[in-house]
């Protein structure tokens, strides 16, 4: 199938208010044209430097998501032009995404990663972690960084119901962060494997690569 007809069909099969990023990691700018060119319009990718040649070859109006760990002497490369940073796991990533932001005068959206998976080698906030940044006055001081939300990825597993009380876990603490910061819209959770699984869990943000870009 094409990159096209996978894209396509995927679209029409989520809610509309469940946005797609398109995870493009890996594949050369003609399979993104393939996307953009049946306006697909959100890519996400998890490497910066990668990212930041694609975003300099491809036309402007692309908003590009960093999904993958971020290192924080690497804030710099992406602060120009990111749209979306899904993986901050620390305040002091927070800050340095702040601090970059600021330099161009821009505010860039985040969402707090939560550590959801049973296995230990994901990374992501836990609960009190989480609140700890949002009760603080610290946070509250930075204005070049706007959370929209919350993201975290499920255990790598075939067992249904373990990814589903991950995915449940994770919409409680959305829940409840929204009781703190009440402009919280954004969701991400679920891949090409359980994304469903996610939308019926209260996803808004489905990021998906390999059902259509084709394995890596
Ligand atoms: C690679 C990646 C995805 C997409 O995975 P697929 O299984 O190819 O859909 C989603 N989220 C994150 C954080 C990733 O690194």
């Amino acid at each position: 199938m094409s990159i096209a007809h996978n894209l396509q069909k995927i679209k029409a099969s989520l809610p509309e208010n469940v946005t797609l990023v398109a995870v493009s990691k890996t594949k050369p700018i003609p399979d993104l044209v393939e996307a953009y060119e049946v306006g697909q319009r959100i890519f996400g990718e998890n490497k910066i430097q990668e990212m930041t040649q694609k975003w300099e070859e491809l036309p402007k109006d692309i908003q590009w998501h960093m999904i993958g760990h971020v290192q924080t002497n690497k804030v710099k490369y992406m602060a120009e032009y990111v749209h979306l940073v899904h993986g901050v796991d620390s305040f002091k990533l927070l800050k340095e995404i702040n601090k970059q932001a600021k330099k161009y005068d821009r505010t860039i959206n985040c969402l707090l990663q939560i550590h959801i998976a049973e296995e230990d080698t994901k990374f992501g906030l836990d609960k009190e972690e989480l609140f700890a940044i949002l009760d603080s006055d610290e946070f509250k001081a930075l204005n070049n960084i706007n959370i929209k939300g919350l993201m975290g990825m499920a255990t790598f597993t075939e067992n249904e119901d373990q990814v589903r009380r991950e995915f449940k876990s994770l919409k409680t603490l959305f829940d409840l962060s929204t009781i703190k910061l009440d402009h919280l819209d954004t969701l991400s959770m679920g891949m090409s494997g359980d994304y469903k699984m996610a939308i019926e869990e209260g996803s808004t943000m489905v990021r998906i690569g390999s059902s259509i870009f084709g394995s890596r």
